[in-house]
């Protein structure tokens, strides 16, 4: 997860996931392409469309389908993602029994995936393989020496205080640039740490406990008191850590830096040196994203003591690499992360956390294969049409805007037409091949391909763009919006159903991977993606006034949302949701008024299950949201997650819109229907 969010920073996705899958054995391959375009019988009839159409729409699924309890969400994502996951299986299976004559890539992915499953090999290794970085920290001797350190272990993906990754440069999109950024907590945000209510005492009480337990697991020493320094370290990180929803505004993370006025402003690190050792020589200026957290974390540095930061490393480490251990540490580990935090039953089987190890680490390796496969060119061909037709719509839906100024809605135009878009798989595959990986050495295994992967980003510095570049592995279930790339993003493997089929009919693939193309289209008009131009630079293209209409319209949003309270006090975070909310009523409208136009062509079809077409396309908008979620996983999302619950991703821009309204007759003032005044509609 940490891996793929380093590519994807300052890229917009569709859903927010670890992806997982669902049951404990192996089953064959089933025909699920087929039978999940849709289905009557995810509909609870004893609803009314008008009233809560989620609960209509998808009733009868979340009735029929539990969380199963190696998972903490249960959604359409995780089903096609089990699908996905068995196809992976059996190539890793294929590549991992062949002899001697196996090419590079098989010998690569099978023999990481070896490594993984062999169970009894790591729990006779215990802590060993992490004994060497281990013992470096212990033998450091100042503060000068501990930094180094810090930049040594970034190669092996361990963020200690703070992040560091090469990127294209907002302002100036034709180049790369360094980034520094805030990091450096083991819980998910610094709202764990900052919170007193009864439920986050109770979290951080279990967090403690967590750490002293892995350094009893370590044979460390005084693991209690260490476990105490480092949540207090934590906790005064999490003080000087900015919120999410100030991070949200790319404005407030955009702060350049030279190299010697980082120097100058914070001393307590030695910036060439550590530059020097992360492998970057050449960075004279760097992007910081929080001026105020480096300023804190200077004065820490400072004031905690050298002991104190060796307890910090050493946990940092551990925690980074507690799945890749003995069993005893992979329990601890999903005691406290899967079942406390996540209310996750059962640990998943040894193969899925050995393929989930391998897309993490090989992503785009294993992503060959599979397109290889399993990825029919038709779809490809398919999808770029519509794509063509959701742009085309929403060109005319702009040009006709009553609250944009003429002069902004030119420049909304010239950033629409350059959006690129890709579909399926890179049209360039990275080479993978000095990366060395064995049988027998998941550890050594993972540390080389986190070196690889750090090595391969850091490069990128005085290069020009890449513009072949994936920020997803092919066969990943999810899409995504690059606001530096101003480009659109739609993987293999979410153009399967529900999302997408050649066998549904068009209402069904509008209201799926249609409003999934208009929600990655609109991010480059959200409150944040917006205020991107069409060459990607972080550049204001707007008027005052329009902005000012802009705003209102998204302040609708954020109020609406702050009003949904999916467990009794927590409520929907209107402002931390607020570019996803943009982007679902965008796109559902966007992909309506395609399919619309689509269907103006080709002749308006019957009603299929007694449904219109129009109703169909709400349906299939619904079901892509089809997700049970454990209250624990909810509750930390709610905290962290800028998309908002599946049930709001329906309602919520759904209430806005006439066409919905039309389509099921809803009443004035029924549930479904915002009033005239609380209505957002913006593009
Ligand atoms: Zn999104």
């Amino acid at each position: 997860m940490k891996k793929i969010l380093l590519g994807l920073i300052g890229a917009s996705l569709l859903f927010a996931c670890e992806n997982a899958p669902k049951d404990n054995k192996i089953e064959e391959a089933k025909t699920v392409n087929t039978a999940l375009a849709f289905k009557l019988s995810n509909l609870d009839t004893t609803e009314k469309a008008c009233d809560n159409f989620y609960q209509y729409a998808i009733g009868g699924w979340l009735e029929e389908n539990p969380i199963p309890s190696t998972e903490s969400r249960w959604s359409s994502f995780n089903v096609v993602n089990e699908a996905n996951n068995k196809k992976l299986r059996s190539i890793l299976e294929e590549f991992s029994s062949k002899g001697n004559d196996k090419n590079e890539l098989e010998q690569m992915l099978g023999d990481f995936y070896l490594s993984v499953i062999d169970s009894a090999n790591a729990d006779a290794l215990g802590i060993t393989p992490l004994k060497a970085e281990l013992e470096k920290i212990e033998a450091l001797e100042s503060k000068s020496e501990l930094i180094e350190l810090i930049a040594e272990q970034k190669k092996l993906g361990v963020n200690s205080l703070f992040g560091l990754y090469v990127g294209q440069d907002d302002k100036n999109s034709e180049q790369y640039i360094t980034n520094l950024y805030q990091s450096g907590l083991g819980l998910p945000d610094r709202d764990y740490y900052l919170n007193d209510d009864a439920k986050s005492k109770e979290i951080q009480a279990a967090y403690l406990l967590h750490i002293e337990k892995m350094f009893d697991l370590a044979k460390e020493e005084t693991a209690k008191e260490k476990a105490n320094k480092i949540y207090q370290i934590e906790k005064d990180l999490a003080k000087i850590s900015m919120s999410r929803v100030d991070r949200r505004n790319p404005e407030n993370t955009y702060n350049k830096f030279s190299l010697s006025k980082l120097e100058t402003d914070y001393p307590s690190v030695n910036w060439n040196n550590f530059m020097n050792t992360i492998g970057l020589d050449q960075v004279d200026s760097l992007i910081v994203g929080q001026p105020d957290f480096f300023k804190g974390l200077d004065q820490q540095l400072t004031a905690v003591s050298l002991e104190d930061w060796k307890a910090y490393l050493k946990w940092r480490l551990l925690d980074t690499y507690a799945s890749e251990l003995s069993s005893e540490f992979v329990s601890q580990n999903f005691n406290f992360y899967g079942t406390t935090l996540s209310g996750t039953k059962e640990i998943k089987p040894r193969w899925k956390r050995a393929l989930s190890k391998v897309n993490g680490n090989l992503g785009q390796l294993l992503g060959k294969a599979f397109v290889k496969r399993h990825f029919g060119e038709e779809a490809k061909a398919d999808v770029g049409q519509m794509v063509e037709n959701l742009r085309a719509v929403f060109k005319e839906r702009i040009m006709q805007l009553e609250w944009m100024s003429e002069e902004t809605k030119e420049k909304a135009i010239e950033k629409l037409i350059a959006f690129n878009y890709k579909i399926g798989y890179p049209d360039k595959w990275r080479d993978f091949s000095s990366l060395e990986i064995a049988a027998d050495q998941q550890v050594q295994n993972v540390m080389n391909a986190r070196k690889f992967n750090f090595e391969y980003m850091i490069n990128k510095l005085g290069k020009p763009v890449d513009q072949d570049e994936w920020f997803m592995n092919p066969q990943t279930v999810n899409a995504y919006y690059s606001s530096s790339k101003n480009e659109i993003v739609f993987p293999a493997g979410i153009l399967q159903p529900p999302f997408y089929s050649t066998e549904a009919d068009d209402a069904i693939n509008y209201g799926g991977i249609g409003a999934v193309i208009g929600h990655e289209f609109t991010h480059g008009f959200d409150d944040q993606g917006s205020k991107y131009d069409a060459k990607g630079n972080l550049s204001n293209w707007w008027t005052e006034e329009d902005r000012k209409r802009f705003d209102a319209r998204a302040k609708m949003v954020v109020e609406q949302f702050n009003g949904f309270e999916p467990l009794d006090s927590l409520h929907v975070n209107g402002k931390l949701t607020l570019g996803e909310n943009i982007a679902d009523l965008g796109g559902v409208t966007l992909a309506f008024h395609a399919l619309e136009k689509e269907l103006s062509k080709k002749g308006k079809p019957e009603p299929i299950d007694g449904f219109t077409y129009q109703q169909r396309f709400f349906l299939g908008w619904a079901q892509v949201w089809h997700m049970n979620m454990t209250e624990e996983e909810l509750r930390k999302r709610v905290t962290t997650d800028p998309h908002s619950p599946g049930e709001y991703r329906v309602n919520g821009p759904l209430a806005n819109m006439d066409e919905f309204a039309e389509a099921f007759d809803c009443a004035k003032g029924s549930s479904m229907q915002n009033s005239d005044s609380t209505r957002a509609v913006i593009w």
